[in-house]
């Protein structure tokens, strides 16, 4: 096992690694920048490394920096979290070379799934059902043409090197993919350097349900079920929950069973997520994600199995310490992010926390950094906290986060609490019939113009 992990990231996953770290008995190592200097993760950590000035490119993302902090401290593992980097394939091949394990999946398997054609490619391979589309990149625009008379329109452009939904627009006709495939190189090339786009079947009212999955490298790989994703806001995810309201056993046996076999085939180690669009029955790849990520509480409160800690001991070497038929999902769990905007506006609200009281109670979880008299800081995200609840039954679980949600009280800089409480009393969200465009449509159509009762 390792004796002490550099954790290179901030916030509440900082804080949530720290903690499995402790339960775990390893020491730990916060790094920051200028403008974290008080954080929580910080005044936890054992020790401590300044590694650069706000912006997170001198310092969250600068390598030098955290092999710097690595060497200082004498770290023998280093923590990604999520975002930063976490799917960096250099870095992880950089720490190797040092003789410092990176907490995350072979580079190998970060840069394939990095790239959206090769993971496309990757999963037809291993059997994971895909959205119908182009082999491969697409080069001329006759080619365009004719995969979407094959595949049918809508279709939808995408960046080979997306992320964060850039780079991606829909054409309904022959005209309109024309200039959707010259718009989207143009904003591809723009945003990642990188101007190779693809084609896909537009799926007009998914989900998105995504499928957690353990792997050693050992050959031993397992699903822990799936997260119901669907409720975004310009393609960032708002609300998760497991299960999703749209399956049932034998289906996420089904999914599950693909998903964990083609871990095992891929040799896949750590953690990850298979992210699927799902509608009318069917499942469709769309990309995986080499790390933790943000959601992954629900999945936790589900199965009571640590991922974090999980994580640590794989890329210790350690081979699963359970298998399939140890996984037993038990009642429901919905995270809520709870952003530091505002929640008409959604935009940013840094600034000086001066009240802070958050809920607590049977099945209530809140993962946050922050704390009474903390200063928000204007550099990075804007997630303050993160609240998860769980119960027996769905329905349980929507009557305590409707208490947890009434109970938590943030002071002093505006915060998305009133969406999550307008949300949890809306019949659409209680009866779990929304798509990934539910929350936009609500969100124009005025749903959050009258406060929430
Ligand atoms: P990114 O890496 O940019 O986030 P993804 O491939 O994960 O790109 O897609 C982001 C979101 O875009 C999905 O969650 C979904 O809302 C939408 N999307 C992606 N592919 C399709 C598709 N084929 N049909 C409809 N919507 C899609």
């Amino acid at each position: 096992m390792f004796d002490k992990i550099l954790i290179a990231n901030r916030g509440e996953i900082a804080l949530r690694i720290l903690r499995a770290c402790k339960e775990l008995g390893i020491a730990t190592v916060a790094v920051h920048s200028t403008a974290d200097a008080d954080a929580m993760h910080v005044r936890l950590a054992d020790e401590s490394v300044c590694i650069g000035p706000p912006q997170a490119r001198d310092s969250y993302l600068n390598i030098p920096s955290l092999l710097a902090a690595c060497e200082i401290t004498g770290a023998d593992a280093v923590h990604p979290g999520y975002g930063f980097l976490s799917e960096n394939a250099r870095f992880a091949d950089i720490l190797e070379s040092h003789n410092i394990h990176f907490i995350g999946p072979k580079a190998e398997h970060i840069r394939i799934m990095g790239d959206k054609i090769e993971a496309k490619r990757t999963a037809k391979r291993l059997g994971i059902p895909c959205v119908p589309g182009s082999e491969g990149g697409i080069t001329d625009d006759d080619e365009a043409l004719r995969v979407a008379a094959d595949i049918g329109y809508p279709v939808l452009v995408k960046a080979a090197a997306g992320g964060g939904g850039r780079g991606m627009k829909v054409a309904r006709s022959e005209a309109d993919l024309v200039h959707a495939l010259q718009t989207a190189r143009t904003e591809a090339k723009a945003a990642f350097g990188d101007d190779a786009v693809y084609l896909e079947k537009y799926l007009e009212k998914p989900r998105h349900i995504e499928i957690q999955v353990l792997g050693d490298g050992r050959g031993n790989a397992v699903h822990l079920g799936e997260r119901d994703c669907s409720l975004q806001r310009r393609h960032q995810k708002v609300w998760e929950e497991a299960t999703s309201p749209a399956l049932n056993a034998a289906m996420r046996d089904d999914i599950g069973g693909v998903v964990a076999r083609a871990m095992q085939e891929l040799g896949y180690l750590g953690a990850g997520t298979i992210e699927f669009l799902y509608e009318d029955g069917q499942f469709y790849f769309i990309e995986m994600n080499t790390r933790i990520q943000v959601e992954h509480p629900v999945t936790e409160m589900i199965t009571g199995i640590d991922l974090v800690n999980e994580q640590i001991r794989i890329a210790a070497g350690s081979p699963l310490s359970f298998r399939q038929e140890d996984v037993v999902i038990e009642g429901h769990a919905i995270e809520c992010r709870i952003n530091a905007e505002h929640p008409v506006t959604f935009r940013p609200s840094p600034g000086k926390i001066t009240y802070f009281h958050p809920p607590g109670g049977l099945g209530v979880r809140v993962d946050s950094a922050v704390y009474q008299g903390y200063s928000i800081p204007p550099y990075y995200d804007s997630l303050m906290g993160k609240l998860i609840v769980h119960g027996r039954t769905r329905n349980e679980c929507l009557m305590r986060l409707r208490r947890a949600l009434d109970e938590f009280v943030v002071e002093g800089v505006e915060t998305t609490l009133p969406l999550f409480r307008a949300l949890v009393r809306n019949p659409d969200m209680q009866n779990g019939v929304y798509d990934i465009h539910w929350l936009e449509k609500f969100l124009s159509g005025g749903g959050m113009d009258q406060p929430a009762g």
